[in-house]
């Protein structure tokens, strides 16, 4: 009770304030590589992070079925030498390794418990790995199920970005049972270059939600520093070559500056198109809060950059990279 008029005395303060991706190559090695005898693998959800994903489960040689309510998603991942699904249904009926990676708890949900869901026909002895960043009661909840139905199931969020999925560099924070990890690690080897068993099912996204939490929160730190010193007079590109040998370093100034120009090849250099939307960070810092309230843990940060979010979402930012932070706080200061 004392941390929820915490949070909602903070948000008020915060308000108040407030108020001032070698694309031909690839397809080539994934059609040459691709090899029957080894098993068939699934993937639904074929997004900024998912295409990625699924493009280097094929060039590991696996067959692969995909599933995606954007057509033109599933285009792309056949063109790279991938079957289509017709549905989630379909896709489990010809797999029994499957993973994941959606934006959101209702869409895990409807991907397999949903009409057509990968549960109407899953195979015995299936293993199931969702890389999405969801509630850790909804993972406990999907388990059970699989469970009933006689399949392993891990919980396997990630860190790293679009640069990390399409280069096999992500990190994996996996929850589930000892014998269901080692399996889902084969898989999630040829996608990441951290797997880490967190513990049991609803453990990995224990981590990646504290791990959003932070990054919200040097997203933003980042972002008014770099405005901040910009105000002053400092070309961006020498303050973050400061900032990154000094002690304000962090990912959010070194591989993902929020400034436009000042790294290439991150959303902040392409108008902030693609990359982890702020959507998906409100998202993640919801789920914070919500965790922040049943265990009674103090996140004053973690509060008021939730508030942020919200207000970007509202303010045209919702499908923007979440480093627009950067655009939303110079667009304030007009
Ligand atoms: P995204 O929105 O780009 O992709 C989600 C995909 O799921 C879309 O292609 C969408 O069409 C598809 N989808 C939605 N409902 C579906 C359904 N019922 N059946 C089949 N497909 C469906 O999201 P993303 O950026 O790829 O992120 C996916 C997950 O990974 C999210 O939970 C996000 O929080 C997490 N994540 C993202 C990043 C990042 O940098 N983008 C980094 C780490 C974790």
């Amino acid at each position: 009770m004392a941390t929820a008029s915490y949070l909602t005395c903070t948000s008020k303060m915060f308000l108040f304030g407030a108020r001032h991706v070698l694309r031909t190559s690839s397809m080539q090695l994934c059609r040459n590589y691709s090899d029957s005898s080894k098993a068939t693998v699934g993937f639904v959800g074929l997004g900024n992070m998912g295409a990625h994903m699924a493009r280097n489960i094929l060039k590991n040689g696996h067959p692969l079925v995909v599933y995606d309510i954007s057509s033109e998603s599933c285009n792309a991942l056949k063109e790279a030498g991938a079957t289509i699904g017709a549905s989630p249904a379909e896709v489990a009926s010809q797999a029994n390794k499957i993973v994941t990676m959606l934006p959101s708890s209702p869409h895990v949900k409807a991907v397999y418990s949903g009409q057509n869901g990968i549960y109407s026909t899953l195979q015995k002895g299936t293993l199931l790995m969702d890389s999405s960043t969801i509630d850790p009661s909804v993972s406990k909840e999907v388990a059970a199920q699989a469970d009933e139905l006689g399949a392993f199931f891990v919980d396997s969020p990630v860190s790293g970005g679009v640069n990390a999925a399409r280069d096999g560099l992500l990190t994996f924070m996996v929850g589930g049972k000892d014998d269901a990890f080692a399996m889902a690690k084969v898989y999630l080897d040829m996608m990441g270059k951290n797997v880490i068993h967190c513990g049991a099912i609803g453990t990995g996204q224990a981590a990646k939600i504290c791990n959003n939490m932070l990054l919200a929160i040097s997203m933003i730190g980042t972002s008014e520093t770099m405005n901040l010193g910009m105000r002053l007079g400092l070309d961006p590109k020498m303050l973050a070559s400061i900032l990154n040998v000094s002690s304000g370093r962090c990912w959010s100034s070194e591989i993902y500056n929020p400034v436009p120009g000042v790294k290439e090849g991150v959303p902040s250099s392409n108008d902030y198109k693609g990359g982890f939307g702020t959507a998906l960070m409100t998202k993640d810092l919801g789920l914070a809060q919500n965790a922040a309230i049943d265990t009674k843990s103090p996140t004053p940060l973690g509060s008021i950059s939730l508030q942020l979010y919200r207000i970007m979402c509202n303010s045209g930012f919702a499908e923007k990279d979440f480093s627009s932070a950067f655009k939303f706080l110079q667009e304030l200061e007009n």
